[in-house]
C-alpha cells in the first residue's frame, strides 16, 4: 500500500504545472508496469527455472540408470560368453584326457566336434609338462614350441585358467587366447590351450550394444581397444575414452551400489570427447582381463530434452509478452483513468468555487439594488412632485429647460429601476411557473424577436432539430428571457456576416439539450472565466450592463438544467443546454445562487 501511495500522481496536482503533472502521471504509468511486471514475471521465470532443472535432473537421472542398467547387462552377456568357453574348455580338457588326446585323430576328432559349435576357433593345443606341445590342431599352431618361461602359460600353471587379451600375433589375425591347466596323475601339469578368432567377441558386443548407447566396446588393462567400437576408435588402438578429465563423476547411491557389486575399477561420469560432453561407464568383466565401455551422446543432445527447452523457451516468451502487453495496457488504463477522474475532480472544485462567488456578488448586488431603490423611489417621487408644481405654476425662465432636465430624471429613474428589478430577479429567484414546453416551437418564437436585428446585420439563423422532442414540464417566461439573452450576444458577437446555428437533441428519455452555437468574436480566457459574473462587460459603457450571463446562470440552475461553454477566440462560442424533462429540484428548497 506505502509503495502505491509513492508511486501514485500527486493529488495536490493544482500546485503544480500542467507539464510536472503530466510526468508525474508518466512516472505512475511506468511504476505501475513495473511492479505488475515483476509481480508477473519473477514468478514465472523462478518457475521455469525450476521446471527446467527439474527436467534436467530427471532426464540425467533416466539416462544414468539406463546406462547403468544397459552396461550392467552387456558386462553379464560378455561374462556368459566366457563362462562358457571356460566350460567347453574345460570340459574338453578333462583331467584324465591327457593320454587319450596324444592319440592319432582323437585331438582331430574334438576339434571338429568343437568347431562344430564354435566355428570361431583356431587352433587347439595341448602342451605337455614339459612345456612342449604335445598334439595341436588346427591352422597355425608350430610345432614343438617351447612355453616355459612365458606369461601365459606361468598364469595358466599357477592359476588354472588363462584368457588373453586379443592380439594379432605373427599369424595377422586378432585372436585370444583361452588357456586351462590340469594336473597329471603322475605329477606335473597338462595345458589345454585354444585360440579364438577375435570377431566372436565382436560379434557378442555388436549384439549386446543397446540402440540407446552411442558406442560400446571392450578393452584391456593398457587401454588398448579390444573390440572395433562403431564412432570412436579403432581396435587395437588405445581408447580416447580411458582415462580423461571427467567433467563430473556421479556418486550417487545408485552407482555406489554397482560399484560394489562389481568389485573392480567402475566409474561413471561425463567426459567431453570432440566438444561434446559425454557419458561413459567403465567396468570390468568379470573373469576377463577386459574392462566393458559403454558411452553414450549427453541427454542434452536428445529430443527430449531439445523438445522440452525449445517448448519450455516458447511458452515463456509468449507469455511474457502477452504479459508485458496486457500489463502495459492496463497500466495505461488505470493511469488514463486516474488522469480523467484528477480532471473531474478540478472541474468540480472550479465549479463550485464560481457557484460561491456568485452567490456572494450576487447576495451583494441584490442588497445594494434593494438599499438603492428606497432613493430612486424618493428620486422619482420627488421628480414627479416637481412636474407638478411646474404645471401649477406659469411660465418663468428656463421652464422649458428644467421640464427637459426633469424628463431626463424620470428615464435614468425607470433605467435604475429595471436594472435593480434584473439584480434582485436574479438573487432573489422569483417563483417558476411550469407548463408543458415543446422547445422546439419556443426557439422558434424566441428567434422571431430578434429577426429583424439578425437580417439587418446579415446573420443567419439555422435551425437543426431533432424530431420527436419530448416536451418539457419548465418556465416559459424564464426560459425565453434566457434564449433572447443569448441570441442577442450572439448576434453582437457576430457584428456583420455570420451564422448562428440553433440545434435540439434528445440526449436521453429524461433530458433535453440546446445548442447555440455563433461565428462571432469568441472569448479570451479572462471573458470565458468571468462570463457569468454579475455586471462582467466587455461591451462599451451604455451597450451592455454585464447581467445577461449572470441572469442566465441563475435561471437554467433554478430550472434543474446545465449551461456548458466552448468558445474560441476569433472563431465563435457554443452554448450547450441541458434541460431535464422535469425539474427534479422544483420541490426542494432552493438555495440562492
Ligand atoms: P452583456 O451582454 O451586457 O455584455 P452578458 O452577461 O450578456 O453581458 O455577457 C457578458 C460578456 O460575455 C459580454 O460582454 C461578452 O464579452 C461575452 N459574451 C457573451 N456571449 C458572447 C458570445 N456569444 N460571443 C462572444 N462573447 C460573448
Ligand atoms: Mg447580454
Amino acid at each position: 500500500m506505502n509503495i502505491i501511495s509513492k508511486i501514485m500522481p500527486s493529488l495536490s496536482g493544482d500546485i503544480e504545472s500542467p507539464e510536472a503533472l503530466e510526468r508525474r502521471y508518466r512516472q505512475f504509468s511506468s511504476s505501475l508496469t513495473c511492479i505488475l511486471l515483476a509481480l508477473v514475471l519473477i514468478p514465472m521465470f523462478i518457475i521455469s527455472v525450476l521446471a527446467h532443472s527439474q527436467y534436467k535432473r530427471m532426464l540425467e537421472e533416466e539416462e544414468v540408470g539406463r546406462l547403468l542398467l544397459n552396461a550392467e547387462q552387456a558386462e553379464n552377456t560378455v561374462e556368459l560368453f566366457v563362462v562358457k568357453l571356460r566350460s567347453i574348455i574345460n570340459f574338453a580338457g578333462h583331467e584324465d584326457r591327457y593320454d587319450e588326446l596324444l592319440q592319432p585323430g582323437v585331438l582331430q576328432n574334438l576339434f571338429l566336434r568343437l568347431r562344430n559349435s564354435f566355428p570361431d576357433y583356431t587352433d587347439i593345443e595341448v602342451v605337455g609338462p614339459d612345456g612342449h606341445t604335445a598334439a595341436w590342431e588346427g591352422d597355425y599352431v608350430s610345432k614343438g614350441q617351447s612355453y616355459i618361461g612365458q606369461p601365459w602359460y606361468d598364469e595358466t600353471l599357477n592359476k588354472g585358467f588363462y584368457i588373453s587379451n586379443i592380439f594379432t600375433g605373427f599369424r595377422g589375425v586378432p585372436h585370444f587366447v583361452v588357456a586351462v591347466s590340469r594336473k597329471l596323475k603322475g605329477g606335473g601339469q597338462w595345458v589345454m590351450r585354444v585360440n579364438i578368432d577375435g570377431k566372436t567377441l565382436q560379434r557378442y558386443v555388436d549384439a549386446v550394444a543397446a540402440t540407446s548407447v552411442d558406442d560400446l566396446f571392450l578393452v584391456d588393462q593398457q587401454a588398448i581397444l579390444q573390440t572395433t567400437p562403431k564412432k570412436y576408435g579403432e581396435r587395437g588402438k588405445p581408447s580416447i575414452f580411458i582415462g580423461g578429465g571427467a567433467l563430473n563423476r556421479r556418486l550417487d547411491a545408485e552407482v555406489e551400489r554397482h560399484r560394489q557389486a562389481v568389485g573392480g575399477e567402475f566409474l561413471i561420469d561425463r567426459q567431453m570427447t570432440d566438444g561434446k560432453a559425454m557419458l561413459r561407464v567403465i567396468r570390468p568383466v568379470i573373469g576377463t582381463p577386459w574392462r566393458l565401455v559403454m558411452v553414450k551422446e549427453d541427454y542434452r543432445r536428445g529430443a527430449k530434452w531439445i523438445n522440452f527447452r525449445n517448448h519450455l523457451f516458447f511458452y515463456l516468451v509468449s507469455c511474457g509478452v502477452l504479459s508485458i502487453l496486457i500489463i502495459i495496457s492496463i497500466s495505461r488504463a488505470i493511469t488514463e483513468y486516474i488522469r480523467a477522474s484528477d480532471l473531474k475532480r478540478k472541474q468540480f472544485l472550479r465549479e463550485a468555487e464560481n457557484n460561491d462567488k456568485l452567490a456572494s456578488i450576487g447576495r451583494l448586488a441584490a442588497g445594494v439594488a434593494h438599499e438603492i431603490n428606497n432613493p430612486l423611489a424618493i428620486i422619482n417621487q420627488k421628480a414627479g412632485l416637481m412636474e407638478d408644481y411646474m404645471e401649477m405654476t406659469g411660465d418663468f425662465e428656463y421652464k422649458t429647460e428644467l421640464s427637459g432636465a426633469l424628463s431626463g430624471i424620470d428615464e435614468s429613474v425607470e433605467r435604475c429601476k429595471t436594472i435593480t428589478h434584473r439584480l434582485l430577479g436574479f438573487a432573489r429567484h422569483t417563483d417558476v411557473t411550469e407548463e408543458e414546453i415543446e422547445i422546439n416551437k419556443m426557439l422558434k418564437e424566441v428567434t422571431s424577436f430578434v429577426d429583424r436585428e439578425a437580417s439587418y446585420n446579415q446573420v443567419g439563423i439555422n435551425f437543426h432539430f431533432a424530431e420527436h422532442l419530448t416536451p418539457i414540464v419548465s418556465d416559459r417566461g424564464q426560459l425565453q428571457q434566457v434564449f433572447l439573452n443569448i441570441l442577442n450576444n450572439a448576434i453582437y458577437a457576430i457584428c456583420k456576416d455570420g451564422e448562428i446555428n440553433i440545434s435540439t437533441r434528445q440526449m436521453d428519455p429524461g433530458h433535453v439539450e440546446v445548442k447555440i452555437a455563433d461565428t462571432g468574436c469568441g472569448m479570451n480566457k479572462e471573458t470565458l472565466e468571468r462570463l457569468f459574473e454579475p455586471f462582467y462587460t466587455t461591451k462599451p459603457t451604455g451597450k451592455g450592463t454585464g447581467l445577461g450571463m449572470s441572469i442566465t446562470y441563475g435561471i437554467i440552475n433554478k430550472l434543474g438544467g446545465r449551461i456548458k461553454v466552448d468558445s474560441e477566440e476569433g472563431k465563435g462560442t457554443t452554448f450547450t443546454f441541458l434541460l431535464p424533462v422535469r425539474n427534479k429540484e422544483a420541490g426542494k428548497e432552493k438555495t440562492d445562487v
